[in-house]
């Protein structure tokens, strides 16, 4: 079966490709032309979508998890049969080179590989004297994920694969500005899951608002910000639907002084802005000891002005465009406000008036902690560098926010760096690496970065309901 992934989105409801009577269009971010239109679904095709997810659950919760297993599996053949075509839709869409095309595609046929190996084992609580207490894990019913526009096909398979593979049926609604890859995906995959197991519905944020109000959805899998996590959650709360919330981050990197920042200063800045800082787990404030501060921010200044910055559909771009204008007029009155601050841009600062929403590498040198480029996320590349004397301040510091989602810690003396990550209120914490993932490696946030966990046994046990079975044996 030939796909044209130039053209031609459609919703894929009840195994079935659907347009819709509205479309909205797709733009890509490095000249800003339309892509194509997209169908902007109406609220009878999210119920359609929903009422297919529930007519096909009872028979995906009775089909025996090895064949959920396999269904799984099989997305991840397509995934890496389909590669080159999702790669370059996914340049186009969200503005990623060819190095983060790789990663998130490859990233996402992998997770399907791996995710269809797991599986939640019942546990037997008490057996003897004629009584069986058994703890099990049953599917929750039809789960509704809601994606958004960074990392826009591997998000939506972090969801995808273990609903299927806990016997969930669902719907997934990609963001509306990267809705492309997601919307191919249920065509590449309408001949391999069965009808109404998987349905694809693309639109505006009304559409995933419609979605956490919907009575039979039972649980919604929610990656976006924070902000919007606290209006999910509140509108769930009214079918007290299950929810995981992946939400945002003001993630710090610590540099402790036994560091040689010639060394680092490489890995430091992808740390940093990788996948242009649109990325929730990026770094988005380099605390540097203040005996090597002016080294690691020369070094660091160094190898940022050695990246190419550009098209990501170029073979030499190393960091993309911001992926659409809302985040790009963000970012850039992030820069006005550092401008009119006062503060000391030592790279970067301004944007230009070229087509594509570029905005230049630009850190930042020792802001006041209480500045908003400290405080906020900027999702974008502008970065704070901050010094410190004291290990104890400098925690206090990196603990001052309401964000927890992830850290870094660098440095020599191991133990040092593990008795600092043991302090730091995050979820997860990278010692001398960086955004390392895997399957099996549990993911959340702490305080107001999420709720719940992704991927691991923990992940895909919160798609599913605890049943305990209690057994007497006797006649009756
Ligand atoms: P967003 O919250 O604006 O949108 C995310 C998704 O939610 C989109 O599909 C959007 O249409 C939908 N949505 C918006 N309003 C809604 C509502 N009221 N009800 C239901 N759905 C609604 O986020 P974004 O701008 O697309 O993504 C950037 C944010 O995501 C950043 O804050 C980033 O840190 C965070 N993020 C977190 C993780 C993580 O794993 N913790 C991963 C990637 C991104």
């Amino acid at each position: 079966m030939t796909i044209d992934f130039n053209a031609n989105y459609q919703l894929l409801i009840g195994g079935e490709l659907n347009m819709a009577e509205n479309t909205f269009e797709a733009y890509n971010p490095a000249t800003e032309e339309v892509i194509a239109p997209v169908p902007d679904a109406a609220k009878a095709q999210l119920n359609a979508a929903v009422a297919s997810a529930k007519a096909a659950f009872p028979a995906w919760r009775d089909t025996p998890l090895k064949e959920r297993q396999m269904v799984v599996s099989r997305i991840g053949e397509a995934i890496t049969e389909h590669a080159e075509a999702f790669m370059a839709l996914l340049t186009k869409e969200q503005g990623k080179g060819r190095g983060g095309a790789e990663w998130e595609i490859g990233g996402s046929a992998y997770w399907c590989t791996e995710i269809a190996k797991q599986s939640l084992e019942p546990q037997i609580i008490e057996n003897g004297d004629g009584h069986t207490v058994e703890y099990r894990r049953v599917p929750i019913g039809v789960v509704g994920g809601i994606v958004p526009w960074n990392f826009p096909l591997l998000l939506a398979v972090w969801k995808i694969a273990p609903a299927l593979v806990a016997g969930n049926t669902i719907v997934i609604k990609p963001s509306p500005y990267t809705p492309l890859c997601t919307l191919k995906l249920g065509e590449v995959l309408r001949d391999i899951v069965p009808a109404g197991v998987l349905n694809i519905v693309s639109g505006g944020d009304e559409l995933g608002k419609w979605m956490t109000e919907h009575p039979d959805i039972g649980k919604i899998s929610f990656t976006g910000s924070t902000e919007t996590g606290k209006k999910i959650m509140a509108s769930a709360a009214g079918t007290l639907k299950r929810i995981t919330l992946e939400l945002g981050g003001n993630d710090p990197a610590i540099v402790l002084p036994d560091v040689n920042p010639k060394t680092i200063a490489e890995e430091l800045f992808w740390t940093c802005f990788q996948n242009s800082a649109q990325f929730c787990v990026a770094a988005k404030r380099l605390y540097v000891h203040e005996a090597i501060y002016d080294d690691v921010r020369d070094a660091l200044v160094d190898y940022a002005r050695s990246v190419t910055l550009g098209d990501g559909s170029h073979a030499d771009t190393q960091l993309g465009p911001i992926q659409n204008r809302m985040q790009y007029g963000k970012v850039k009155e992030l820069l006005e406000d550092i401008r009119q601050a006062g503060g000391k841009v030592v790279l970067g600062g301004l944007t230009d008036d070229q087509p594509g929403f570029f905005v230049p590498v630009t850190i930042v040198d020792n802001p006041p902690e209480e500045s908003r480029v400290v405080k906020e996320e900027a999702f974008g590349p502008v970065l704070p560098l901050l010094k410190y004397s004291d290990i104890d301040d400098m925690i206090n510091r990196v603990n001052d926010t309401h964000y927890g989602l992830a850290a870094s810690v660098w440095g020599n003396d191991i133990e040092q760096a593990k008795a600092i990550a043991e302090r730091i209120e995050a979820g997860t914490v990278w010692i001398n690496e960086i955004h390392v993932f895997g399957p099996h490696i549990p993911f959340g946030g702490h305080k107001q970065s999420g709720m719940g966990i992704e991927n691991a046994l923990e992940g895909l046990a919160e798609y599913t309901n605890p049943q305990t079975i209690l057994i007497r044996q006797r006649h009756v």
